[in-house]
């Protein structure tokens, strides 16, 4: 990895960190137009704790990956020379994969042997962009 590339991956990861700060304990709003189109007051509850549900599944997720974004801002500060490179084998992890996930610590093949289903890539990596 460049200099360059690694101060672009710090960069990203530092924007990271801060909008995941940012957002971290908020509530998704209960859905109130739905509530004006369903007068039936009976459906509002579940839907409430649907939504809440979703929102807190959210959170739990944001959390993580602030946790691995700070992981690998503290490896990047630590080791910068080592910073790419897979946690597992020690390849470097492809920049594009990096690029589009500047927390990422496995290369795509030991990734795809953890995940247990078999995915590499996450299905939710645009939400942050
Ligand atoms: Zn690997």
């Amino acid at each position: 990895m460049t200099p360059p590339q690694r101060t672009q991956l710090k960069a990203e990861l530092e924007r990271l960190a801060k909008a995941l700060s940012a957002k971290g304990g908020r509530r998704l709003e209960p859905n109130k137009t739905d509530a004006v189109e369903r007068p039936d007051e009976d459906d509002d509850q579940p839907l409430n704790e649907m939504n809440q549900s979703i929102a807190s599944n959210r959170n739990a997720h944001d959390a993580l990956v602030l946790g691995k974004v700070r992981a690998a801002l503290k490896r990047l500060a630590d080791e910068p020379d080592d910073f790419g490179a897979c946690l597992d084998c020690g390849d470097d992890v492809p920049f594009a994969r990096l690029k589009a996930m500047p927390y990422a610590e496995y290369c795509i093949e030991c990734q795809g042997k953890r995940d247990p289903s078999g995915r590499a890539t996450r299905t939710k990596l645009t939400d942050y962009r």
